[in-house]
């Protein structure tokens, strides 16, 4: 799960990690009463769930690029303003338009609400992260001199300027561990004790709230010598939010894909992918296979989809009503492998299912497993235009074929 920038600083605020005074708001006069509290410069921040902002581009939903309103140029996703009333026009001019960064894709994303918060001078800019590292099954601080830019870029092109460290969960957060990282960022010795400060209380924060990654990028020394957070991302482990409510109350749905959201309701297990091929399939490794033998076949999966190995003919009337909610769907591929589940009563799930919703587009069933047989006939004598396949290779070809080709 991810958050918001500003729900990420607010937690790390309270575990002592330095960040700048600031709050959210959703209109273009709560901004203003913001900047005036705050008063002298501040920096209006389009809240989305992903980066790149400072460096996006917004435009209004009819498709024009939105101009900066007190300067002569496009506005982006992140802007410092002197005054309180600049902050108020220039929060009017994010709010419901859309910002495309390079992480949000061409469609971007709506801006319902924007950070305003103090505008700090800055002397150096840096990279600071912490994060669950699988290959050494340890939380892993991860570091640069080089912030601001992208840290995939660094690592690709100058990994030696990355600097690791890993913390074994055994022995906590020990001191040493913000010297190397002032040492590694080039801070010096008159910032250890500051940085030793930031990384425990990042380290605290990380451990005590289940999250998979802590990313501060900027780190910045201010002009007057201090080390401070200016921007926060923060995920959190979706297995840990029943024992975490109040991070879980931080969800924002409207971030979220519509049909991923209805999914989860019905406890589907559903990724949205950008092909034409709908999935329903029982089991995670069964879909993977799944898609991968359509994309052999010269197609695409619309979506990743995991009905479960005990799902009912009501879970899946639900999944076939979000496989036909997304438009790009041309046909559907039943993939059910009858473990557990019986064949026959996958089928007549599937029957009832598609007379209730009202299919629109061709169907390939593939089934296989526990009364198999009795599964197919119940198709057969449905009345309904089920392309019944056999095989997964049968399968493929078929639905490939039904939506389209390659
Ligand atoms: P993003 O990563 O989405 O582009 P950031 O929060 O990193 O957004 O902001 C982009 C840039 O804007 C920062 O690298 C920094 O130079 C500047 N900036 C952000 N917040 C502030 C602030 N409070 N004061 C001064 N400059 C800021
Ligand atoms: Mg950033």
């Amino acid at each position: 799960m991810n958050v918001h920038e500003y729900q990420a600083k607010a937690l790390l605020r309270d575990f002592g990690v330095p960040v700048p005074e600031g709050d959210v708001a959703s209109s273009a006069a709560e901004a203003r009463e913001i900047a005036q509290r705050l008063g002298g410069k501040v920096v209006v921040k389009a809240q989305i769930h992903a980066g790149g902002r400072g460096k996006g581009t917004l435009r209004t939903p009819g498709g024009e690029t939105v101009r900066h309103p007190a300067e002569d140029r496009p506005l982006g996703g992140v802007a410092l303003v002197d005054s309180a009333p600049t902050a108020e026009e220039v929060a009017g001019a994010m709010l419901g338009n859309t910002l495309v960064t390079k992480q949000t894709g061409a469609e971007g994303r709506e801006v319902r609400c924007v950070l305003i918060e103090q505008g700090v001078g800055i002397a150096r800019e840096f990279y600071l992260a912490l994060l669950l590292d699988r290959a050494i099954k340890a939380p892993t601080f991860i570091a640069s001199a080089e912030g601001g830019t992208e840290i995939e870029e660094v690592a690709a092109e100058r990994p030696e300027a990355i600097v690791k460290v890993p913390v074994d969960a055994r022995v906590g957060y020990s001191p040493w561990i913000g010297r190397k990282l002032a040492f590694g960022l080039g801070l010096g010795k008159a910032h250890v004790s500051a940085m030793n400060k930031l990384a425990a209380a990042m380290y605290e924060a990380f451990l005590s709230r289940d999250a998979s990654l802590l990313e501060i990028n900027p780190l910045i020394e201010t002009d007057d010598g201090r080390i401070v957070a200016l921007d926060a991302k923060m995920n959190f482990d979706d297995n840990a939010m029943y024992r975490r409510p109040q991070i879980a109350e931080m969800r924002d749905l409207g971030e979220e894909d519509p049909l991923e959201v209805e999914a989860g309701k019905y406890g589907l297990n559903y990724i949205k992918l950008d092909g034409t091929v709908g999935c329903m399939v029982n089991g995670a490794g069964l879909a993977m296979g799944t898609m991968d033998i359509i994309k052999h076949h010269g197609g695409s999966p619309a979506n990743f989809l995991d009905v479960g190995g005990g799902a009912t003919a009501e879970m899946v009337t639900n999944a076939f009503q979000i496989l036909l909610g997304d438009e790009h769907v041309k046909a559907v591929l039943i993939n059910i492998f009858g473990g557990i589940m019986r064949c026959d009563v996958v089928a007549e799930g599937v029957v009832s299912a598609a007379k209730k919703v009202g299919v629109s587009v061709p169907v390939v069933v593939r089934l296989e497993g526990t009364n198999v047989e009795r599964g197919r006939e119940i198709l057969e004598s449905s009345g309904l235009e089920f392309l019944v396949a056999d095989g997964m290779r049968d399968a493929a070809e078929k639905v490939v074929a039904a939506a389209g080709g390659n």
